[in-house]
């Protein structure tokens, strides 16, 4: 591959990690207490094999079919996230890469994932989608129904309940993110005082290129970031 590409793609990365740290730093947050999630939907696995050259290990793709088509001409230890809307029909193709989903958006897949996780023989670490007031998700649970199925799904037995996931609005300014973000992570935190056996779910799934220091600084622990790192590559 191009040398410039990839001194872009460092330069890139650079970057957005002094950007997260920056953020983290004001509100007294350590930065392994953030993951990001390369989201590599853009680019092709040559890109994506630069990347995990310079240390990237998690990724994002929300399409399913990407993750057989890409997922095993990377190395293993890669680790995929998926985030976009996971038909059901792909479900079993698609399950073997994944490592996170973050996308739980109906209670139909959150049982047709669990019972395929036990099929072969796995727990996925999974996030609930929440659709918020503003905000820009054609797909997720609304509030009201997370406190209404929050029990059912954390029996379900091939999901490890983590946290939730949320899009904020493309069009509204970071600032007006915060607000989203903010609800986001109050939902998880009453969730946790309804519910004390959730002793896992804490995770908040939350900004992308435009505003993920503002969703830090509301407490992100994954960022999903695709066009901000490869700004400046022609793909
Ligand atoms: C594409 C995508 C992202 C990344 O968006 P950028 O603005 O390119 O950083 C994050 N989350 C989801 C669900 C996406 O589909």
């Amino acid at each position: 591959m191009d040398s410039e590409i990839k001194s872009i793609l460092k330069r890139n990365l650079e970057d957005v990690y002094a950007t997260m740290g920056a953020a983290c730093a004001r509100v007294d947050r350590s930065l392994r207490d953030v993951t990001l999630v390369s989201v590599t939907k853009y680019v092709d696995s040559t890109i994506i094999s630069a990347l995990y050259d310079l240390g990237v290990r998690d990724f994002g793709e929300s399409r399913p079919q990407v993750l057989w088509e890409k997922g095993p001409k990377l190395p293993a230890d890669c680790r995929w996230h998926m985030i976009g809307h996971w038909q059901t029909n792909k479900v079993r193709r698609s399950l073997p890469f994944v490592s996170m989903v973050h996308s739980i958006d109906r209670m139909e897949l959150a049982e047709l994932v669990s019972a395929e996780a036990m099929r072969i023989g796995r727990q996925i670490p999974a996030l609930i989608e929440v659709k918020l007031v503003g905000d820009e998700a054609k797909h997720g649970f609304s509030p009201t129904e997370i406190r209404e199925e929050i029990e059912h799904l954390n029996r379900l037995p091939g999901l490890s309940l983590q946290g939730l996931m949320c899009m904020a609005s493309l069009e509204a300014s970071p600032e007006a993110c915060r607000a989203t973000f903010r609800e986001l992570r109050e939902l998880r935190d009453e969730l946790n005082q309804i519910h004390s056996t959730m002793t896992e779910f804490r995770s908040l799934s939350m900004g992308m290129s435009d505003d993920f220091e503002v969703a830090i600084e509301e407490g992100a622990t994954h960022i999903r970031v695709g066009s901000r790192l490869f700004e400046g590559i022609d793909r």
